[in-house]
């Protein structure tokens, strides 16, 4: 069968480690082509956009595509939705895998917004010092509030910053005492956050609790369409499922 497997997260490669063991399934593995350098695969690898619904629609016919597993981020809200509609007009079966949301524990002060602006306004008016763990296409939203002195991270160098931000330029996973080490270093008084959920980036909701620090967090967009799968394993179970 053929397989279009959407990527761009920890999830997808563990998935395409999977299939590259398996001689009844060609996969490809698709990326947006966002990251300069992105981590080795191990199946064969197209990389940016389709054009729109259109564009994927076109793919999956002119490629003979079978299933689609979407396992975008959980905050690509974009393709999941090209993904679900174009499935649809191909009569391609889709599923998607994604990792269960973070939900706040005992001692958590977590400040739920529902998109950047509202994150930008949630660090209020008084001067603060601020980890910005958004990905560096959000970071030009906190210009608009030039108060606060930022540490950004991400994996690729961001353009268009707020005033007063120092870049640290990383690739998950993070462990719990360099996130510890990070936030104290740096006198850090808020984190910033999108609830992308995994085990990857979580140390960092560790070390705020830690340290008593609040969390503006970033609400993950609805799903759209697809069964949904949490484990690599069950997602496999499915493929199996959905052969023609
Ligand atoms: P998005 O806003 O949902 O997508 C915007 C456009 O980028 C899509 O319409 C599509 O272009 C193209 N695109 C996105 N993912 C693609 C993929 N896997 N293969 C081919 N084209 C893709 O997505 P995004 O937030 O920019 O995320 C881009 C990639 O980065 C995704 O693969 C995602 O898994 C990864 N990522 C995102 C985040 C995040 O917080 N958003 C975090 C970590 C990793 P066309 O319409 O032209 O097809």
């Amino acid at each position: 069968m053929r397989l279009l497997l959407l990527g761009g997260t920890t999830e997808a490669q563990d998935l395409a480690r999977r299939l590259a063991l398996r001689d009844d399934v060609e996969a490809t593995l698709s990326l947006a082509g966002r990251t300069s350098n992105p981590a080795r695969s191990p199946i064969p690898t197209r990389s940016g956009g389709f054009g729109g619904i259109e564009g994927l629609t076109l793919y999956l016919r002119e490629n003979r595509i079978d299933a689609v597993i979407d396992a975008t981020h959980p905050f690509a809200a974009q393709m999941s939705a090209n993904a679900a509609a174009a499935t649809a007009a191909a009569g391609v079966r889709l599923a998607v895998l994604t990792r269960p949301a973070w939900t706040p524990q005992a001692g958590d002060d977590w400040r739920e917004v529902e998109d950047i602006n509202q994150a930008v306004q949630a660090l209020g008016e008084t001067p603060r010092r601020v980890f910005l763990t958004v990905g560096r296409l959000q970071a030009p939203a906190f210009r608009a509030a030039p108060q606060h002195h930022y540490v950004l991270r991400s994996i690729d160098a961001p353009e268009a910053l707020p005033p007063q931000t120092e870049v640290v330029l990383a690739r998950p996973p993070f462990a719990l005492a360099d996130e510890l080490e990070l936030m104290t270093n740096r006198r850090i008084e808020m984190l910033v956050s999108k609830n992308s959920g995994g085990a990857a980036t979580a140390p960092k909701l560790e070390a705020a609790r830690r340290l008593g620090l609040p969390v503006v967090m970033l609400r993950r967009p609805p799903l759209v369409a697809g069964t949904v799968f949490y484990e690599v394993e069950a997602a496999l179970a499915w493929l199996h499922g959905a052969a023609p």
